[in-house]
């Protein structure tokens, strides 16, 4: 569990864990028991629990970065917290107090953040984990939950080097619909997208394009992250994106590159678009670039689309110029090289 371990052998994302777990307790007689933390371990669960059965879980992930001058920060943890009270809250489950959520991400940090240095490449993911613990298979909210943080140690989620990743619309299985989850963190919004994943992986794809439900042609996001388009139309660059419609996750990403990419100069306009126009304004040269973005992959490239039996390259189908830009005004907030006018970093003492 060392970060040389990681050096020498990049691990799969997500299977390097710290050494720590915070955990706390909710009943509806008492409200929530203090956040304990203690040694990550296994925990001893009934077979009956309702967020095993029922799926009464939700989730987050938020990273915790070294800044320059030694200290750590973690990136708007704020946002999370709210996030993870939505999502709690369109489940019928308790909210964790936006205070408890960062004295949570806080502990974790402090006991942690020792086991990441100053490679930019690494940072530390925290995972807020908040399921449904009560035994009882009546179909109702659990009357009891457990909330979690743990953490581990992130590597480049496509590996060291910034390799475009090709993409596989799912027009048939979409992963959200008006109405439903698609706008929160909950643990089933993943199981149902697994299958789509694993269809794009045997097309020879990285990630799912999730278009919408109703018309089946809006492009919404991919994979578990955000996407933007970059459109060229003279010496103008106009960064696209799906506005939020309900049916895609909003992401702290998103948010802040629209602002970022703002003060770069790019025009951010918030449009449905849809594959077809996709694949036409690729072709025509006037979208120039794709990328995706999320806590987990920060900025990736996009380079080309794979979609029933039409395929296309967007631009060169390597990491273009605005991605490589907007991506590293993102890694200099991230890693406190820039002054930070939107108290985006909190800092850990
Ligand atoms: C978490 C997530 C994102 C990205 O959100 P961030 O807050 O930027 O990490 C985008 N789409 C889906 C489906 C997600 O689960």
């Amino acid at each position: 569990m060392t970060v040389e371990l990681q050096r020498t052998a990049p691990a799969e994302h997500g299977a390097v864990f710290t050494d720590h777990l915070v955990t706390a307790t909710w009943t509806g007689d008492r409200g929530w028991s203090p956040a304990r933390t203690g040694p990550l371990a296994d925990f001893a669960m009934h077979p009956g629990m309702i967020g095993l059965h029922y799926g009464q879980v939700v989730f987050e992930g938020l990273k915790a970065h070294r800044q320059a001058d030694g200290s750590m920060a973690v990136f708007r943890p704020r946002e999370n917290a709210r996030r993870f009270q939505r999502s709690a809250a369109r489940l019928a489950m308790p909210e964790v107090p936006e205070e408890m959520f960062l004295a949570a991400v806080e502990e974790i940090v402090a006991a942690d953040g020792h086991l990441i240095d100053d490679d930019p490449d690494i940072s530390l993911y925290l995972r807020p984990l908040l399921f449904a613990s009560e035994a009882n298979l009546m179909l109702r909210p659990s009357r009891e939950y457990t909330f979690m943080m743990m953490a581990f140690v992130a590597g480049g989620f496509f590996g060291h080097v910034l390799e475009p990743v090709r993409v596989w619309v799912s027009r048939d299985q979409p992963r959200a619909f008006p109405g439903g989850t698609g706008d929160v963190k909950c643990a089933a919004n993943y199981a149902g997208a697994f299958h789509a994943q694993r269809r794009a992986q045997e097309a020879g794809c990285q990630q799912v394009v999730w278009l919408d439900s109703v018309e089946h042609r809006y492009v919404e996001e991919l994979g578990g992250m955000n996407l933007f388009l970059v459109r060229r139309i003279g010496d103008d660059v106009e960064l696209v994106t799906s506005p939020l419609t309900g049916t895609l996750l909003p992401g702290v990403t998103r948010d802040t590159l629209c602002t970022l990419a703002a003060r770069l100069g790019y025009r951010v306009r918030e449009e449905r678009f849809t594959v077809e126009q996709w694949r036409d304004e690729a072709a025509a040269g006037v979208v120039t670039e794709a990328f995706a973005c999320g806590t987990a992959a920060v900025v990736t490239p996009v380079g080309q689309v794979h979609d029933g039996g039409a395929e296309w390259t967007i631009g060169t189908g390597g990491p273009g110029e605005v991605t490589m830009r907007v991506r590293e005004a993102l890694l200099d907030v991230h890693k406190g090289r820039v002054p930070d006018p939107d108290g985006w970093m909190h800092h850990i003492r």
